[in-house]
């Protein structure tokens, strides 16, 4: 994968380096590995068990919960026999509440991991307008309960890590700040600023959210506020309660390669509701690339950060395009973020065509996922009867995607006729414009004629090998053109060739576009065939990071196994970014040591029962301590309360408590019902969810 140079280039936010034993984080060392147990720590088999399967996979720093003096107990004899095989994997100690097990943890670990929501500040969901002097006796009161922990840890060269999670702010923070990204960041700066004061510098921070979009947000305004107060240090990326399968990895690729593409993140863990060890290999085909050119550089700001077409910490907006109707399509203009796909199969073989064409009207149980223009190449005018039949097959079906047209070079000689014959059949016509596109192409002016004629949608590509500079000045100029001689803008799209990332080409074609007011839609493209990089995880990180910016009217993903695998995948990043909800959306914690139930098992179990209801949010997560605060926005909440026992929330509000878990899957369904949003599931049953890293042809 190519990496660009200055200014649009790659570049990895310049940290301190901390260390966690023997294992450095920034600086100039790779992006860490790390992961979390899921058994109660004081099980101290189960929980060496797992360790020594994380550090056969290659995982370098291991945390265990200890939410409890009891677990803080058995650190040492955990310690003991991880030595006595030879494992000295550094060992994290997550605390939650409890500044007692923090203490006796900060003795037997490299590392403890505070959450400031809760670590001596209090969670009540309390309305309360705190004054100037009343906000700062309780920081006051906080560092007096956070010192002790500061001061050893610095004593024993053992690292803090001041991890924020959306959902889980205290009361004095929400109230101040609002349940937002600045909330997050201002929680974390207060801890911080303690540890400074203190002398204690070995720092690592976190902004987790189980929401891409939140995270993201919160980590660029993180480093933004960083380097105003002039402070360095690395960050620990994660989306929390990812899921599992390919959401949950798609959920993780979107927000922590967004961030890595930026440069930004120093280590990560990819939370998945699986076995911790499955994270492993995900984490490294996500960190692999970026770990191949390591050399920090100076981040950059003002007019060049712009220039990457995103101003980090600003709120979601997605960049204004003109609404432009590809046949029954409306795309841009605040539209849906369409999916399209390419035909596959030859245009000559009929039954091929037709089977794939109802392969790409979406699975039973969610028909919305289908796909919505449908682009073929047409190499020759010999080939236009074949185009007339697939048009006739289309326009025969009433859920039909559009049909857009490709035509290969031989039309331009064709001459008019053969564009206006297509222009009659189709709903679109792409013109791939070579780099050297000029106004004097042939093609292009018989396209603008026919567009103007018959009133046709036109899509304009262009491949681009750099950061795309002059594709973007290209297209912009050819847009304008478009405009002026046809009445209206046409879509726009880069090809990136293989081994570009297509990130920032897309990044500057927005920005190039802006600046000359051209507001054309556009349909982010990625390519599925470096087989650099994985599959599922790389189309996730681009499109992830471009939609999240706000950039993108369609999607499209080449060659990722059938035109029917491209489409699920599309529809499932949108999913994952929230953009498009076609399906249900589950957010579940990765299990820890507090887990009430069998995660793995349960969740398999209510998506089950639950995977067709388009839209609705369904968290299940393992504990009190954290499951109702890291649910977040969900609009059910199913969380364990103690042993077998359940409670049911619906949005924030805990409805029912105590609930035998044999019988909590059926009162979620009757909560589900008595809220109006249940629908009978379609006869023909659920889409399977396809093996991590995908398929590809
Ligand atoms: S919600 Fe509870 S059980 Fe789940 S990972 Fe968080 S602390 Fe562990």
């Amino acid at each position: 994968m190519k990496l660009f140079s200055k200014p649009y280039g790659y570049r990895r936010r310049p940290t301190r380096e901390v260390k966690v034993g023997d294992i450095g984080v920034g600086g100039a060392q790779p992006i860490r590995v790390q992961s979390m147990t899921t058994p109660a720590t004081h099980d101290v088999d189960a929980t060496v068990e797992q360790i020594h399967r994380l550090v056969q996979v290659g995982c370098e720093i291991v945390r265990v919960t200890v939410p409890s003096t009891r677990d803080a107990e058995a650190l040492p004899e955990i310690r003991r026999r991880l030595l006595s095989s030879g494992i000295r994997v550094p060992l994290v100690a997550d605390i939650h509440f409890s500044p007692a097990a923090a203490m006796m943890a900060v003795e037997h670990v490299e590392k403890v991991r505070i959450n400031p929501g809760n670590y001596a500040d209090t969670k009540r969901f309390k309305v309360w307008e705190y004054t100037d002097a009343e906000y700062q006796a309780e920081l006051e009161r906080i560092e007096e309960r956070f010192k002790p922990l500061v001061l050893r840890a610095r004593e024993r060269g053992v690292s803090l890590r001041i991890g924020t999670n959306h959902g889980s702010l205290s009361d004095r923070i929400l109230n101040r700040y609002g349940d937002t990204p600045l909330g997050m960041v201002e929680s974390a700066l207060e801890f911080v600023r303690i540890c400074e004061r203190h002398g204690h510098r070995e720092l690592i921070l976190s902004m987790k959210s189980s929401n891409p979009m939140v995270m993201i947000r919160a980590y660029r305004l993180l480093s933004e506020r960083m380097a105003a107060e002039g402070m360095d240090y690395p960050f620990h990326l994660g989306v929390t309660e990812a899921g599992d399968g390919e959401d949950g990895r798609i959920k993780s690729a979107v927000g922590i390669g967004t961030l890595l593409e930026e440069g930004i993140g120093d280590t990560i863990r990819v939370s998945l509701t699986e076995d911790p060890v499955a994270e492993i290999p995900v984490a490294f085909a996500l960190v692999e690339k970026y770990n191949r050119c390591i050399e920090p550089m100076p981040a950059p700001t003002g007019a060049a950060a712009v220039s990457h077409g995103f101003t980090p910490g600003a709120t979601y907006t997605r960049r204004d395009s003109a609404r432009l109707q590809v046949g029954k399509v409306p795309l841009g203009g605040g539209e849906p973020v369409r999916v399209e796909c390419r035909l596959r199969a030859p245009l000559g073989d009929a039954a091929a065509v037709a089977e794939e064409i109802r392969s790409l009207e979406g699975p039973s149980s969610t028909p919305e996922a289908r796909a919505e223009i449908l682009e073929v190449d047409l190499p020759g005018a010999s080939e236009i009867a074949q185009l007339e039949q697939l048009s006739r097959l289309l326009r025969s079906r009433p859920d039909a995607p559009a049909l857009s047209v490709r035509p290969g070079p031989d039309f331009a000689a064709a001459g008019l006729p053969h564009l206006e014959q297509l222009a009659h059949l189709c709903d679109r016509i792409t013109l791939r414009l070579a780099g050297s596109a000029s106004e004097s192409d042939p093609m292009q002016e018989l396209l603008f004629r026919v567009a103007r004629l018959r009133g046709l949608a036109l899509h304009l590509e262009m491949q681009v090998e750099d950061a795309g500079l002059d594709a973007a000045a290209t297209l912009a100029r050819l847009a304008d053109r478009c405009h002026s001689q046809t009445g209206r803008l046409p879509m726009l799209s880069l090809d990136s060739a293989v081994g570009i990332s297509p990130v920032v080409p897309y990044r500057v074609l927005a920005r190039t576009l802006a600046d000359s007011r051209i507001d054309a839609p556009l349909l982010l493209r990625t390519d599925v065939t470096d087989r650099q990089e994985d599959p599922l995880l790389f189309p996730s990180v681009y499109l992830g990071s471009l939609l999240c910016d706000g950039i993108g009217d369609a999607v499209r993903i080449e060659h990722y196994g059938s035109p029917a695998d491209s489409l699920r995948l599309a529809f499932n990043i949108l999913q994952g970014t929230r953009l498009r909800l076609f399906k249900t959306e589950f957010i579940s914690c990765p299990s820890c040591g507090r887990t009430q139930f069998d995660l793995e098992q349960t969740t398999r179990r209510i998506k089950a029962r639950t995977a067709h209801l388009k839209g609705v949010k369904i968290a299940i997560m393992g504990c009190i301590v954290n499951g109702p605060g890291e649910m977040a926005d969900a609009d059910f909440g199913y969380v364990g309360w103690g042993p077998g026992k359940v409670s049911l929330f619906v949005g924030k509000d805990l409805i029912e408590k105590d609930i035998p878990y044999a019988e909590a899957d059926e009162r979620l369904v009757g909560l589900i019902k008595e809220h109006g949003r249940w629908t009978e599931p379609p006869v023909a049953g659920i889409p399977a969810v396809i093996p991590a890293g995908g398929t590809r042809d």
